[in-house]
């Protein structure tokens, strides 16, 4: 199989000008960030067909992290474990323990932003965690030969279902988060995201309040391999409300997660993960429930 296997070109861009000059060259780029998705999928490695790798790992403008009016931005190429110890003053707790549950610190090190978020083949916890709190994440696409950028909330980079909406010439630039702290957040895990995809759950809640009245409420359910949801509905239901929920409105939280559910995976979904994820909505807002009482 080796023998088969022909070399790859290596292209490393410098600056954001290289990279849209790169792109135009190379017709099906491979992007290569801290490379721990790709390095351990069996079809890297060997190749027997001809591969363009653009590492973005050199591009000085997704290296940065900068505070501007209000937000914190940070750039594709920054590593967990860098944003988590850059960030400990500015970045809400969410993002923080979401971080501080991904994988080992020899992987934090290693796995960028812009890598875990654009992973083909699976929605990761930092998703969903940045998705409860209205992040933003910038898309560089190639137009007439330019690289032009925009900002879009972090859900629109899936589909329901989890699938990836970016091309193979999109390259997500950057994310950027309000430094607004949430009064309350938790991220729970069901089962191994990483062996076991296809039971595992992952549940966030971000919740704003002023005096036990919610002013924004954003509850993210992600099956790793089969769903990713943020349902706006139902923040626009407890926009309003008081902290503690009461059971009648716990019980349309849990009802309304299930809907959206049921929407997107019609069949085939594994009673262990659904009921996995049914619990985890539970045990979010018994747990925004505590907070509220004590
Ligand atoms: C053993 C092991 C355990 C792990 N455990 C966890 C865990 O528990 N939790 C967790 O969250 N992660 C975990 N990870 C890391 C996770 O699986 C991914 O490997 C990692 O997040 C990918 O980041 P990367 O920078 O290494 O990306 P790469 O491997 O370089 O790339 C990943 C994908 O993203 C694309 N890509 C990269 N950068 C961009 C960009 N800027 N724009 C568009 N596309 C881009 C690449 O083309 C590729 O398809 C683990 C990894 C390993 C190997």
């Amino acid at each position: 199989m080796l023998d088969n296997s022909k070399s790859a070109t290596i292209h490393t861009p410098r600056s954001l000008h290289d990279l849209g000059a790169t792109l135009q060259r190379v017709k099906e780029p491979t992007l290569f960030a801290g490379g721990t998705y790709l390095m351990h999928s069996s079809s890297f490695y060997p190749c027997d067909s001809h591969r363009d790798i653009v590492y973005l790992g050199e591009i000085s403008e997704f290296k940065r992290i900068s505070r501007n009016d209000r937000t914190l931005e940070i750039g594709s190429m920054v590593n967990l474990e860098h944003i988590m110890s850059a960030g400990k003053q500015a970045l809400p707790n969410l993002i923080l323990s979401s971080i501080a549950n991904s994988g080992t610190l020899l992987i934090r090190r290693q796995s960028t932003l812009g890598g875990t978020l654009a992973i083909p083949s699976r929605r990761m916890a930092l998703s969903g965690a940045l998705a409860s709190l209205d992040a933003e994440v910038q898309v560089y696409t190639l137009k007439n030969q330019r690289l032009v950028s925009a900002w879009k909330p972090i859900s629109s980079l899936y589909e329901r279902n989890g699938t990836l909406r970016l091309s193979s010439k999109e390259i997500i630039g950057g994310v950027r988060i309000s430094d607004e702290k949430e009064s309350f957040s938790s991220q729970m895990i069901a089962g191994d995201i990483m062996r076991k995809p296809e039971e595992s759950a992952i549940a966030s809640l971000a919740c704003f309040e002023r005096e036990s009245l919610i002013s924004r409420f954003n509850i993210s359910l992600i099956f790793p391999e089969t769903l990713f949801i943020v349902p706006s509905d139902l923040t626009l239901q407890m926009t309003g409300m008081t902290i503690p929920l009461k059971n009648s409105q716990m019980g349309r939280v849990r009802r309304l997660m299930e809907e959206h559910v049921d929407q997107v995976v019609r069949s085939g979904l594994p009673h262990l993960q659904r009921e996995r994820g049914r619990r985890l909505i539970e045990a979010l807002l018994h747990s925004l429930n505590i907070h509220g009482l004590s």
